[in-house]
């Protein structure tokens, strides 16, 4: 069998690791010109983390983790007003840059990826392999479509139709990028430190190497991403104190600057014919959310095991006839990415308040929560139905 994997992400690597194991052909196609370092922190820990169990990837994990043990959350001028210390190493909860999670997924990957490469065409004739023309005029016939190209899905645009009609927008753009600041990043240590003031917030964490990584999220009227975000993020943030003033005038220019809009991803189905969409096009859950990287590794475990033996009959394999796994992937996956999406709603206040009032709430929940023990309560609470296993 045969399968073009559309984005080298977390999804897409995870599921040609699946499938090449599984004795697929598998073309993987990239549309960065490169693999790409940095981006932002993310903590993982679930289903996904099980997966990569699974994947032989703890070890790499272990080396590449960043310790962050207290959450400090300051007002605009920079004062700490409330905090949380983390129990240390919560066994299967680890925090890394996505990128680092990537390239250790993609070290294990035999395929090769294409980079500078994405899909421009997609025709599916009945009864016949799915045809695919690549953005360098090469012609592809494959069994199996995969987009896996992210919340801005080109593969989902072609066949499922526009973005508008498959995004809802949460009412924020978000921003990372990281700069070498080797003071800065002493003095933040394993601390998770965040301004917060009604609409606006502010992260900063230490990376190795003297880097310092900066997380910013901002409320917007309207979800149209700006001509240039650098001159917005100056503009929004560059009243506040703290180590804004040094922070926001290096920040440099997309695509070493991630800006995008808060999104989810929502859709009536997952597959038409031969095409299915994987991770965050069809599923994306939110930074609110928090657990996308984990969600996105689960759905590919999930996508692959149905469609390798152990999930379609004999039959059906030597007909190539994938119907019946693409319909389980989804019936398994479902239920579990609409829990989280709910969630990542509901958080959406917690993470960036909208008002003082929301902010002295958050801030009086956390003082209760440095009671013995209750620290141990809000971490788990904040997973929706615990950490969850592999649907
Ligand atoms: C700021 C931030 C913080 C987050 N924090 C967390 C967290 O704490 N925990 C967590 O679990 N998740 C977190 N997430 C979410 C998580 O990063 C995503 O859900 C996850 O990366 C989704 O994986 P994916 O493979 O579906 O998409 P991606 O990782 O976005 O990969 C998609 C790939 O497709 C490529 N691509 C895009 N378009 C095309 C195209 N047209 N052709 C070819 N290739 C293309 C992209 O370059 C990329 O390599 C966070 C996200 C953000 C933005």
């Amino acid at each position: 069998m045969k399968a073009l994997v559309c984005g080298a992400g977390l999804a897409g690597l995870t599921l040609t690791w699946h499938l090449e194991r599984a004795g697929w052909q598998v073309e993987l196609v990239e549309r960065a010109p490169a693999f790409r370092d940095g981006g932002y922190m993310i903590d993982f820990y679930g289903p996904g983390y099980e997966v990569a169990g699974r994947m032989g990837l703890h070890p790499r994990l272990e080396e590449v983790r960043y310790p962050v043990d207290e959450l400090g959350y300051l007002d605009g001028a920079g004062r700490q007003t409330s905090g949380l210390r983390l129990p240390p190493d919560v066994t299967g909860v680890v925090s890394l840059l996505r990128a680092d999670l990537a390239r250790a997924i993609a070290d294990t990957v035999r395929t090769t990826t294409r980079y500078g490469t994405s899909v421009t065409a997609v025709a599916q004739p009945p009864a016949a392999p799915v045809q695919v023309t690549l953005t360098d005029g090469s012609e592809h016939e494959v069994d199996l479509l995969v987009g896996a190209d992210g919340t801005h899905s080109t593969v989902r645009e072609l066949v499922f139709g526009p973005e508008r009609d498959h995004v809802r927008h949460l009412g924020h753009h978000v921003a990372a990028y990281s700069i070498h600041a080797p003071e800065l990043s002493r003095e933040i240590g394993t601390r998770y430190r965040m301004l917060t003031v009604p609409g606006l917030m502010a992260g900063a964490y230490a990376l190795r190497g003297e880097r310092l990584a900066l997380l910013f999220l901002h409320r917007v009227s309207d979800p149209a991403l700006p001509a240039d975000p650098v001159a917005v993020l100056r503009e929004r943030f560059g009243g506040l104190g703290w180590i804004l003033p040094e922070v926001l005038p290096a920040c440099p220019p997309p695509p070493e600057l991630y800006y995008d809009q808060v999104t989810q991803v929502e859709l009536g189905g997952w597959s038409r014919g031969r095409v299915v969409l994987l991770g965050d096009a069809c599923q994306a859950v939110s930074l609110f959310a928090g657990h996308g990287a984990s969600m996105a590794m689960t759905a590919a475990h999930v996508l692959a095991a149905e469609l390798t033996a152990g999930g379609l009959t004999a039959g059906e394999l030597a007909a190539g006839e994938i119907g019946p796994a693409l319909a389980g992937y989804e019936r398994r996956m479902r239920p579990v990415i609409e829990r989280v999406q709910r969630f990542g709603r509901r958080f959406i206040h917690w993470m960036a308040p909208p008002s003082r009032l929301r902010i002295t709430a958050r801030d009086l929940l956390l003082r209760a929560a440095a009671l013995p023990g209750a620290d141990r309560l809000l971490v788990g609470s904040l997973s929706p139905g615990g950490h969850g296993r592999i649907p």
